[in-house]
């Protein structure tokens, strides 16, 4: 048996473009488009790329976006400032600091810092306390957009079983939230879990978020499961590649022959995180306007 593949690039296009909708509805009702600032510090490679995707997706839905790119030596002080001026002024509703910020700067500040109002990224502790209480708020974009591709493939998660792999703050932690308040008995696994695989394999639904290639394998899944793959690792390269080949945390090839669904890495949850980061940036809009 093969698993049906979660396509994670037509369920983001669809998002986006129900994001083009709103934002043109919200435009004409306003008579301004919803913004998204985006603040850059330093120059690293990855990032860049990132905000470049970012910046160009917000224009494509037609929202305004505001790049702010500060150099890397920048002082935990002016950032701070910055986040101040974007958290006063009227035509940004949502702010976005990307991760990783250079060793200087205290993230856990900076973030605390932005308006949860318009923290689009839902990492305040505000909003990830409201995600806890069951109150609405701002919900992280990676376990947002991977909720949805769990729904995709279970539209009646209540009384499931789910395994969510990884405890970090930006992904394990509210992937698990998202899924008890969706009635599914959840088990979250970390470094210190004794028998992974045994625990899985219990798994309806299993969500891999831990950062090493190909570590879930095939027999650690239960039949018919469906599986979310957060994980993007980049092997080293084969010989005569310049860049190594891009795979997630579970062993794609022994999976699909167990699952019942399952993401491919890349094009699964990947495209999932900036379609929710433009979906936040509306809701975050439509809530200040009061709507
Ligand atoms: P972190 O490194 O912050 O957290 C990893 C988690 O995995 C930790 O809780 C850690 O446990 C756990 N872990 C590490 N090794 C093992 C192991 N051998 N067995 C069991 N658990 C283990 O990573 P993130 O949550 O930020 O990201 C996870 C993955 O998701 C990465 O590959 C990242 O690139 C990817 N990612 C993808 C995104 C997307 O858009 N698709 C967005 C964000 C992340 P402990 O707490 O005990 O240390």
């Amino acid at each position: 048996m093969s698993a049906t593949i979660i396509d994670g690039k037509a369920i983001a296009a669809g998002l986006r473009a129900q994001a083009a909708e709103d934002a043109a509805r919200f435009a004409a009702e306003r008579g301004r488009k919803a913004g998204l600032a985006v603040v850059l510090v330093g120059n690293d490679p990855a990032s860049e790329v990132y905000v470049a995707s970012k910046v160009k997706l917000t224009r494509e839905t037609g929202m305004e976006s505001f790049g702010h790119r500060l150099p890397a030596e920048t002082s935990e002080a002016d950032l701070l400032s910055l986040v101040a001026r974007l958290n006063a002024d009227e035509s940004v509703d949502g702010i976005l600091v990307q991760l990783p910020l250079p060793g200087h700067i205290d993230s856990g500040r900076i973030i605390e810092a932005i308006d949860p109002r318009k923290d689009v990224d839902g990492l305040h502790p505000e909003n990830a306390g409201r995600l806890m209480n069951g109150l609405q708020g701002l919900v992280p974009c990676t376990p947002l957009g991977s909720m949805i591709l769990v729904e995709s493939a279970v539209p009646d998660i209540s009384g499931l079983n789910a395994v969510v792999l990884g405890r970090s703050v930006l992904v394990g932690k509210p992937v698990g939230q998202l899924l008890l308040a969706a009635n599914a008995t959840v088990t979250m696994a970390h470094s210190r879990t004794a028998d992974l695989p045994a625990l899985c394999r219990n798994a309806d639904i299993l969500v891999a978020a831990v950062g090493r290639p190909e570590m879930v394998r095939g027999d650690w899944i239960k039949p018919g499961a469906v599986v979310i793959d957060v994980g993007i690792n980049r092997l080293a390269p084969e010989p005569g590649r310049e860049k190594g080949r891009l795979v997630g945390d579970v062993a794609f090839a022994e999976a699909v022959d167990v699952a019942g669904a399952i993401t491919p890495v890349p094009g699964g949850v990947g495209p999932m995180t900036i379609a929710c980061l433009l979906k936040n940036t509306l809701t975050a809009a439509r809530r200040r306007a009061g709507g």
